[in-house]
């Protein structure tokens, strides 16, 4: 006897990255958050925010937000959508597109809540596993011919980017919606922002969770054509987006140099961390993120006496740093690693090191 539907019994429910206590004396390296403060301007803003603003609704469309980031994406602000995280309009996208019959394809591994948004609303998924290159398996993803197709670019947990043109070769192949999540944009060479222009069929996500070091306020965006949008328009909450984070969020976005100048200093720690890995003897993939994903090998793997990176994974965590560990194909032999600050990656290099010994 259950309350559920069939596939809420059978969901096994996305499993966010630990969150442990703000004040616990823990170097963060397992989800992703930028080590660096939000935009001072933005913080400000916070601690001047008027009751006033709380007493009444938000608004439904975040006006000023999407005015804002028209003036820095150099796009009209009704090619602007914005969600409760990036996250919110994985769903709206899922709920507006897709059903049984009308399936949602992405590549694999990548970002499991994907998958955990397709199974609630019951829609068809076609996996399909990127080469072991992280190149894109475009073939086979024109051919599964999903309602919905995912890539996230740069993606999670590889960190690897696509090049736009096979971006643009994709979204040509496919009649149903392609979805470029670019989360990680900021920490990346190159983004695929102008496909939406060519492309009545792209939609590009972005989020202030990583580069803005504003996860905590929960704040996204879609961009595409405004015909599409009007599509999500109509299956989002009423109120998605809260006004402290529409308030803080219009701050934070124009804020430009502020971001850059934060992705440039986990640029240049990347760099460093990937010498300092591999010097220890982790194979890496090329990462446009701000986190490397760090495999086992064959000579690691030997000296540990193991194959598995879970192991390393308890050592670090036992030791105060939380790295991310996925017990999925082709990851349990790795550990997605977070770039942090230069004292944090120094003491993850360090402790590494004395396990190594
Ligand atoms: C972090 C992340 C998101 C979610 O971002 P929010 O805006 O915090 O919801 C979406 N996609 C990928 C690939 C991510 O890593």
């Amino acid at each position: 006897m259950t309350y559920f539907r069939p596939s809420i019994d059978d969901l096994a429910g996305y499993v966010p990255g630990e969150q442990p206590p703000p004040d616990a004396k823990i170097i963060k390296l397992n989800t992703n958050e930028n080590p660096y403060p939000p935009s001072p301007k933005a913080l400000q803003v916070l601690q001047e925010l008027n009751g006033e603003l709380l007493r009444r609704y938000p608004d439904p469309m975040a006006t000023a937000f999407r005015q804002a980031a028209s003036q820095v994406l150099g796009l009209p602000a009704d090619w602007i959508l914005v969600g409760n995280g990036s996250d919110d309009l994985l769903t709206m996208i899922i709920r507006a597109c897709t059903e049984k019959g009308r399936g949602v394809v992405y590549p694999t591994p990548t970002y499991v809540l994907y998958r955990t948004l397709a199974q609630i609303q019951d829609a068809d998924i076609v996996e399909v596993p990127y080469l072991e290159d992280y190149t894109l398996p475009i073939e086979e993803l024109i051919a599964a011919q999903g309602a919905v197709t995912f890539i996230a670019s740069p993606n999670s947990p590889s960190g690897t980017i696509v090049p736009v043109e096979l971006l643009e070769k994709l979204a040509t192949g496919l009649s149903g919606v392609l979805v470029i999540d670019e989360a990680y944009t900021d920490f990346a060479q190159f983004n695929a922002l102008e496909l939406i222009q060519k492309h009545d069929n792209v939609i590009v996500l972005r989020t202030l969770s990583k580069g803005y070091s504003l996860a905590g306020l929960r704040l996204g965006f879609g961009l595409a054509n405004p015909t599409l949008l009007a599509g999500l328009i109509k299956v989002k909450d009423s109120y998605n987006i809260d006004a402290i984070a529409i308030a803080v969020g219009t701050v934070a976005i124009a804020d430009q140099d502020h971001k850059n100048a934060n992705a440039q200093k986990i640029k240049d720690s990347r760099i460093q961390m990937a010498l300092d890995l591999e010097e220890l003897g982790f194979t890496l993939y090329p990462s446009e993120s701000n986190f490397l994903l760090a495999g086992l090998s064959p000579t690691l793997a030997e000296k540990f006496s193991a194959d598995s990176a879970e192991f390393l994974y308890e050592i670090l965590k036992q030791r105060g740093i939380l790295v991310r560990y996925f017990q999925q194909p082709r990851l349990t032999d790795k550990l997605r690693i977070t770039v942090g600050t230069p004292e944090q990656n120094a003491a993850l290099i360090k402790t590494l090191r004395d396990c190594l010994n």
